[in-house]
């Protein structure tokens, strides 16, 4: 345990500062230490080991030797250890809440609703194990043909900063409940949640050799992950560039991929929508998480005949929003996660002035410790601009203009991506056709809420491929296998 840890109240679950490896702690490792620093106070929260390649090689071949054996893959009660898991996250969510708050910045209260999505994440795949398997297939032959859905081996989870442990749980529960074996590399910003899993897992028995822990920076241990021989498939969510380099890194040796990528999500109003509804909805619509949302729809669409009492509303409600301590039960935004990271957003505000743009309300830092940084609205902005085309991954929304509904459809198409999206309108004609015409995997009508347990999470574009969510994901982790079996017709 580290010195700046009292603020974790939970004896029996401390703030993790080890490496889970074959259900032991590992203190030490080969890559030094992870200096963690709290988003909110800029002070230091806790120091974690970060892997190195031995650590790695360690973490895959006990995780290779455990699907070698095939037990857990063979369980019968596979259920019953998930449901466990699940047990042990919701008996220690708070603390868990209170860890990634303070980790990631992010308020409180949205950190307990991400644990308790993590516990019922793992419920939903223990009770999946039972639904999900293979088919009965009438072919033209004289026998019985029938598929078999198989684990893939080694799965290597590597998930982002920004819901890191609900990242965490929407793809370890899968590959668990489907009989793989897991390593999970969290970001090296927010590993501690990632961590804190080897104490569930601990406390709920899953054995030690099929779920590993390996906190570590991605320069310098993700290529040596996603290259090595042990790892038969990689599920990954994090930027659209790492993706990309992944995908490349994969390809030699044909590993299975799962890409969840960046986004640059429309929030398309139409004139006959619920004006005060969308506009009081599309504050949090973006800038929840301070805006570190795959799914921030952080380009509003307004058609034109209600953009200027649209907009009026849209700033109002932006200016109203509680920014602040992410302790405090009634904030609404914290801080972004790290200094780095704001000076970034604010390069885009530069750009966003650059390229014409209107920053009609925020863009400014908070007179207090902390990478706070007051939500923006920016209008005025082409299409074109960077700012309405590249993920900021920060507080900033663009509002723009739209003639009509091919308009409006065209401008939601307009950037490399297609992860999420609103539509806004009383119109049910128009809503299915906008809902299909969007080049989106997610897409929500008089909503914007659009994610959730039982259904497909994904994107289009280079938002990558591949599903999470829903029972969708446990194909992601298995690969099918076709048996036949030859009948004599006739018998004995
Ligand atoms: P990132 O920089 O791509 O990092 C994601 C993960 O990949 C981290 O664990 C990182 O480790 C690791 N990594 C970095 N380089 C690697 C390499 N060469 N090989 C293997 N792993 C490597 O993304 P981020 O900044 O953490 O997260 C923000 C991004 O995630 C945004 O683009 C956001 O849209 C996306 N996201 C997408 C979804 C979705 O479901 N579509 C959900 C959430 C977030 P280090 O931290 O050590 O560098």
């Amino acid at each position: 345990m580290s010195e700046t840890t009292t603020r974790t109240v939970d004896a029996t679950l401390p703030l993790p500062d080890a490496l889970w490896i074959g259900g032991q702690w590992h203190p030490e490792a080969e890559g030094g230490y992870l200096e963690l620093v709290e988003p909110a106070t800029e002070q230091t929260l806790a120091r974690v080991p970060a892997a190195g390649r031995g650590d790695v090689d360690r973490a895959l071949q006990v995780a290779e030797q455990a699907f070698r054996k095939g037990d857990w893959a063979y369980r019968t009660d596979r259920a019953d250890v998930l449901y466990r898991v699940a047990a042990s996250i919701r008996r220690h969510a708070e603390t868990l809440a209170q860890i990634e708050s303070r980790n990631v910045g992010k308020p409180i209260g949205d950190a307990r609703w991400e644990i308790l999505a993590g516990a019922r994440c793992f419920e939903y795949y223990a009770g999946g194990i039972s639904r999900f398997g293979g088919e009965t297939i009438p072919v033209a032959a004289q026998g019985f043909d029938y598929t078999l859905r198989v684990p893939v081996g080694v799965v290597a989870c590597i998930v982002p900063w920004n819901f890191p442990f609900l990242m965490a749980c929407w793809k370890v529960a899968p590959a668990l409940a489907t009989g793989n074996s897991v390593v999970l590399k969290p970001a090296s910003l927010t590993p501690l949640t990632a961590l804190a899993l080897g104490f569930v897992a601990q406390e709920a028995e899953l054995p030690g050799d099929v779920f590993q822990v390996v906190a570590g920076r991605g320069s310098e241990v993700g290529d040596y992950l996603v290259q090595h021989p042990l790892v038969r498939k990689i599920a990954f969510t994090g930027e659209t560039s790492t993706g990309a380099h992944i995908l490349k890194l994969a390809a030699d040796d044909i590993k299975r991929v799962s890409l969840e990528l960046g986004g640059k999500s429309p929030n398309i109003v139409f004139a006959d929508a619920d004006i005060d509804a969308a506009a009081s909805a599309a504050p949090m619509a973006v800038f929840a998480n301070a805006g570190q949302d795959c799914c921030a729809r952080s380009r509003v669409l307004v058609e034109q005949s209600v953009y200027e009492a649209f907009l009026e509303r849209f700033v109002e409600s932006t200016r109203q929003l509680l920014v602040g301590d992410p302790a405090e039960e009634a904030t609404q935004v914290g801080p972004l996660v790290s200094a780095a990271q704001r000076n970034r957003v604010e390069t885009y505000l530069e750009v966003a002035r650059q390229d014409g743009g209107r920053v009609l309300t925020g863009g400014e830092r908070l007179d207090r410790p902390g990478y706070f940084l007051r939500p923006a609205v920016v209008d005025g902005l082409p299409s074109q601009s960077r700012v309405c085309q590249e993920e900021i991954f920060g507080p900033i929304a663009c509002v723009m203009p739209f003639r009509d509904e091919r308009h409006a459809i065209q401008l939601a198409n307009d950037t490399p991506y297609g992860l999420s999206g609103s539509v806004w309108t009383r119109d049910v004609e128009r809503a299915l056709r906008v809902a299909r015409a969007v080049e989106t995997g997610v897409l929500s009508v008089n909503t914007n809420s659009s994610v959730y347990q039982e259904a497909p999470f994904g994107g289009f574009k280079q938002s990558g491929f591949g599903r999470d969510l829903g029972m969708e994901a446990m194909r992601l982790y298995t690969e099918v296998k076709n048996v036949f079996i030859a009948v004599d017709r006739e018998g004995a």
